[in-house]
């Protein structure tokens, strides 16, 4: 019984400077994959499954079944919806078992950011559980894998002031704030604002999160760890090298192939990348 709320995974985080991984699952062979890796490295995680990925799943069927197996785990787990876009999802994931939410509303003015975020923690809390919401606006849209666009096309840096009056007016347990990252895996290296960073953290109560991970090298992650990132969300890198390594098992069989061919290469590159990110991220040993 190990299922706990975003804000119970985050704390000892902000604490102890390290930062949980958030990963998104898309079958049961990736959300194996995910609660494996965890349990040895001994490190909490955030097992996620994303509004934007819901034509493939539906919440009925996906929150139950990360719900059922986090719950085996013998590591702390949040079951999340990332980027929850409207009202019903965020509903929908609530109700099949999710015991953390990531409201989207960054595209929206901060007036209905707000507005939106603030109805959302007052339901989820009346559940006990914890919000994420996002000001500023990480570039790129999340589930759009690649791309040649320029990430300050779509880049809103957040602004520290508005993110002290965000927490404040929405009651929200996580911020996510857009430091210079941009969703999916993008030609451009990201550049991260480290100095911005600083100083959000200087003024949040709350813990802060880093979307679209997928550029940054392992030592701008350590420096925004350092700096005061307490979750990381993880997924275009690890997609893809999911699917290389599918490819290159394919290549490798002559003849006829099937498709448990396929299954147990994905759990096992899936594990490893989220093994290796959980290194990265400092949370490994963290449960005794
Ligand atoms: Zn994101």
């Amino acid at each position: 019984m190990t299922l706990v709320s975003l804000k119970e995974i985050l704390e000892p985080a902000r604490e102890q400077k390290y930062a949980v991984g958030n990963f998104n699952v898309l079958s049961i062979q990736m959300i194996k994959a995910v609660i494996d890796a965890a349990e040895e490295e001994k490190s909490p995680v955030i097992l996620a499954f994303g509004d934007a990925h819901s034509d493939r799943i539906s919440f009925d069927i996906i929150f139950p079944l990360m719900v059922k197996i986090a719950k085996k785990a013998k590591v702390p787990v949040t079951v999340h919806l990332d980027h929850g876009k409207s009202f019903s999802s965020v509903i929908s994931a609530l109700r099949y078992g999710a015991s953390g939410i990531m409201y989207d509303g960054s595209s929206l003015s901060y007036e209905k950011n707000v507005q939106n975020t603030r109805e959302i923690c007052k339901i989820a809390h009346a559940l006990g559980i914890s919000v994420e919401a996002e000001i500023g606006h990480v570039a790129m849209e999340e589930g759009n894998p690649d791309g040649d666009a320029q990430i300050e096309d779509d880049l809103i840096y957040t602004n520290p002031e508005e993110a002290v009056s965000f927490i404040e007016e929405t009651h929200v347990d996580a911020l996510a704030i857009s430091i210079g990252t941009a969703h999916g895996i993008c030609l451009e290296k990201p550049k991260l604002d480290f100095d911005l960073l600083q100083e959000i953290n200087r003024l949040s109560e709350v813990p802060l999160v880093l979307h679209g991970g997928s550029g940054v090298s392992d030592n701008d992650f350590k420096k925004a760890i350092k700096n005061g990132i307490s979750k990381i969300n993880f997924f275009s890198r690890t997609s893809n090298a999911v699917a290389e390594a599918v490819k290159q098992k394919l290549n490798n069989i002559n003849g006829e192939v099937y498709y448990q061919d396929i299954d147990p290469v994905v759990y096992k590159t899936y594990k490893e990348n989220v093994k290796e990110k959980i290194r990265v991220f400092g949370s490994n040993n963290m449960i005794f």
